[in-house]
């Protein structure tokens, strides 16, 4: 498969103070690195997920792709075109074969607006103004299973689910080759989460977009993705198919992530190792690998040295950043121990 979206050692970084206040309280540097050095692509109709508890960049890479976010380096190229450096008009055409979900279901629908107008905006931004709105909005509403009547509600007359509806309706306008989902079952009830992930799904197989999912949900992870990157401080700690990942994680901060997840398989000897601590502020990142104070692994070197990433030696596709990766051996040994 090839590449529809490659992301090249993309950094972000946001200011914290503004320049007199740094230069008046002596701080050296205002501002925090959000997103690392991170380099990825998605391949058409591909699933992949960013997975990372709260802070950890997903977030904002997903709005740097979709230009509501500038970039301080590195490049992010759609079908073959780079798009950092374009003008917004020339971003345009690019950016309308990409449509974000964002997070809030309800939240990021305009209250003022009837689902008709909020499904048909897309068609406005984007100059196709000779579209039939009617029929279009009945057209998109099908696809994401609510009836016609719909069209004449506002948001507040919908419920988180069928909001998430809608979301992925408006989504779908311009029939995208990439959806970005962040969050796509936050605040919804467990049954409901399954239904906008199956609509999500066969929308998937009907249409072929490919999907970027933002999500710290690995049961979402597990059954919607074909890969998974794992984000730590603004960095791809673990990079692999989602298989791989889920049987066999490298790196102690998924191997925790996956512990911590309510649903863990029981037939897995990974799953039983706690993560303790908080998540460090970006204002004072660790030095060496910055998961050493939270990792029950951590040794000497831990804290020194940056550790750079390496790969399987039976899956170059799967690489991770650890001076000590997990071997299944090791870890079946510390569970026994204890
Ligand atoms: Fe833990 Fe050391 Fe690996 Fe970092 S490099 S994850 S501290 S074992
Ligand atoms: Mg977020």
């Amino acid at each position: 498969m090839s590449a529809l979206l490659r992301v090249e050692d993309l950094r972000v970084r946001f200011r914290t103070m503004g320049p007199l206040k740094a230069l008046a309280t002596g701080t050296k540097a205002p501002f925090i690195d959000a997103v690392c050095g991170v380099s990825f692509e998605i391949r058409k109709g591909e699933t992949l997920a960013l997975v990372g508890e709260s802070g950890s960049g997903k977030s904002t890479i997903a709005r740097t792709i979709i230009g509501l976010q500038r970039a301080v380096s590195g490049s992010i190229s759609f079908d073959g075109q780079e798009i950092e450096e374009l003008s917004g008009a020339e971003r345009k055409p690019y950016l309308r074969r990409m449509a974000m979900m964002f997070q809030d279901p309800i939240g990021s629908l305009s209250p003022r607006l009837t689902v008709r107008s909020l499904l048909t905006e897309p068609f406005r931004i984007h100059g196709l103004k000779d579209r039939d709105a009617g029929a279009e909005a009945e057209r998109l509403l099908r696809m994401v299973g609510l009836p016609a009547d719909f069209a004449r509600r506002y948001p507040h007359q919908l419920s988180g689910g069928q909001a998430r509806r809608i979301g992925i309706a408006r989504a779908l306008a311009l029939n995208p080759d990439l959806i970005i989902a962040d969050e796509p079952t936050a605040g919804l009830d467990v049954s409901v989460q399954g239904e906008v992930l199956n609509l999500l799904a066969r929308l998937q197989d009907e249409l072929g977009m490919a999907i970027l999912i933002i999500t710290h949900n690995l049961n979402v992870v597990r059954h919607m993705t074909d890969r998974m990157a794992i984000m730590y401080l603004g960095r791809f700690i673990e990079v692999g198919s989602t298989e791989r990942i889920f049987e066999h994680p490298r790196h102690p901060y998924t191997e925790a992530l996956l512990a911590a997840n309510p649903e863990p398989d029981p037939d897995a000897v990974l799953n039983r190792i706690e993560l303790k601590g908080e998540v460090p502020s970006l204002m004072r990142r660790p030095s060496g690998c910055e998961f050493h104070t939270r990792c029950c692994y951590a040794q000497d070197i831990c804290s020194r040295v940056f550790p750079e990433p390496s790969a399987s030696p039976d899956d170059a596709e799967h690489s991770f950043r650890c001076h000590f990766p997990l071997e299944r051996e090791r870890a079946a040994d510390i569970v026994e121990d204890r």
